[in-house]
């Protein structure tokens, strides 16, 4: 099959954003299976030390110790606090946009960029399973963000949702009115290019962990 030049264009820039994609769930595989493994060697050498002691001193019985972390780690089960892969769901909050401040993106887009679209936040069960809103897989389950910082989602030819009608709940419910993060004063448009600057990309580099939003 032969391929026009923008045909090609298209082809290379969604094998890039894939390739891209790929590495970063690579890299989040590695660094969580890394940091995994050295806490709990870190916890095991202390825990092992410490216990040593107190049952050297006579301060601790085997017994009474076997009974003690049988019942922490049915507690941590219970809690769902045994330790994961580091991945984040939001949970449905049940927003809704009642009292929320509608804003004029049209005429603001050639101030504020669609900054918005670079906070970064988790995903709710819900809209994971829709398969309607990407998900990064270098960082379970947050919205997935290109190389620039923005979402997959916005169209940066016009400022645009491409899953408008499926959009997250927090993009639903978000509005810049009130958000010292975005404006230093709404009226006058001035943006806090300083808080931009210091937390969001390419200034910045995603962290692997937190919401923002
Ligand atoms: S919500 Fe605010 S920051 Fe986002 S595109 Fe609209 S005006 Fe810009
Ligand atoms: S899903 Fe749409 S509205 Fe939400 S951050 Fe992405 S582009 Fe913006």
């Amino acid at each position: 099959m032969i391929m026009d030049e923008d045909a090609h264009a298209l082809h290379d820039d969604a094998t890039g954003k894939l390739e891209r994609q790929l590495e970063r769930s690579q890299l989040f595989t590695h660094t969580a299976l890394g940091e995994g493994f050295a806490k709990i060697a870190e916890t095991s050498s202390f825990l092992y030390g410490l216990l040593d002691l107190l049952l050297a001193k006579g301060m601790i019985h085997e017994a009474e110790l076997e009974t003690a972390v049988a019942r922490v780690r049915e507690q941590m089960q219970a809690g769902g606090e045994l330790a994961g892969p580091g991945t984040a769901i939001r949970p449905d909050s049940g927003a809704t946009t009642s009292g929320m401040v509608a804003v004029d993106c049209n005429s603001r887009m050639h101030v504020c960029k669609a900054v918005c679209c670079k906070l970064n936040f988790a995903l709710s069960v819900p809209e994971i399973e829709s398969g309607k809103v990407k998900w990064d897989l270098g960082r379970p389950y947050f919205i997935r963000h290109e190389a620039d910082g923005y979402c997959t989602h916005l169209q940066q030819s016009c400022g645009g949702c491409s899953v408008y009608k499926d959009r997250p709940l927090i993009c639903r419910t978000y509005s810049c009115a009130h958000d010292g993060r975005i404006w230093k004063n709404f009226e006058a448009m001035e943006l806090n290019t300083e808080w931009i600057a210091a937390n969001l990309p390419p200034g910045v580099e995603e962290r692997r962990i937190g919401t923002v939003m």
